[in-house]
C-alpha cells in the first residue's frame, strides 16, 4: 500500500496524496574575480585539477539533484508552511493566554 514518505501514514486507494518534486540546480553568476588574477583559463584549469579522478556521477550530483516524495495532506500542509525548515523566531506561540494581552 502507498504510504506518506514523511510520517508513514497509509494512503489507501482512492485517498488524496501529494507528489513533492524538488529540483536543486547549482547557480553561478558568471563573475570571476579578475582582480585576484583569475582568468577564465585559470578558473577552468582549477576546476579540472579539483575534479581529477572524481566519478562523473558525483560531479553531476554536485550541480543537479532531483528528489521525489509522496506526502499525505497533513505533511503537505506542514511542508508548505515552512519548506526551508526555517527557525520560527518572532512567531513563537505564547505559553499563557495572558502573554497575549500586553
Ligand atoms: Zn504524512
Amino acid at each position: 500500500m502507498r504510504r506518506c514518505e514523511k510520517c508513514r501514514r497509509a494512503l489507501p486507494q482512492g485517498s488524496i496524496y501529494y507528489r513533492l518534486n524538488i529540483s536543486l540546480l547549482q547557480g553561478f553568476d558568471g563573475v570571476l574575480n579578475e582582480a585576484d588574477g583569475t582568468s577564465i583559463k585559470d578558473f577552468i584549469s582549477r576546476i579540472n585539477e579539483q575534479t581529477v579522478g572524481v566519478p562523473e556521477s558525483l560531479l553531476e550530483e554536485e550541480v543537479h539533484r532531483e528528489f521525489a516524495f509522496i506526502l499525505c495532506s497533513r505533511c503537505k500542509e506542514k511542508y508548505c508552511a515552512n519548506p526551508l525548515d526555517l527557525p520560527l523566531t518572532g512567531n513563537s506561540i505564547p505559553k499563557k493566554l495572558s502573554d497575549l494581552q500586553e
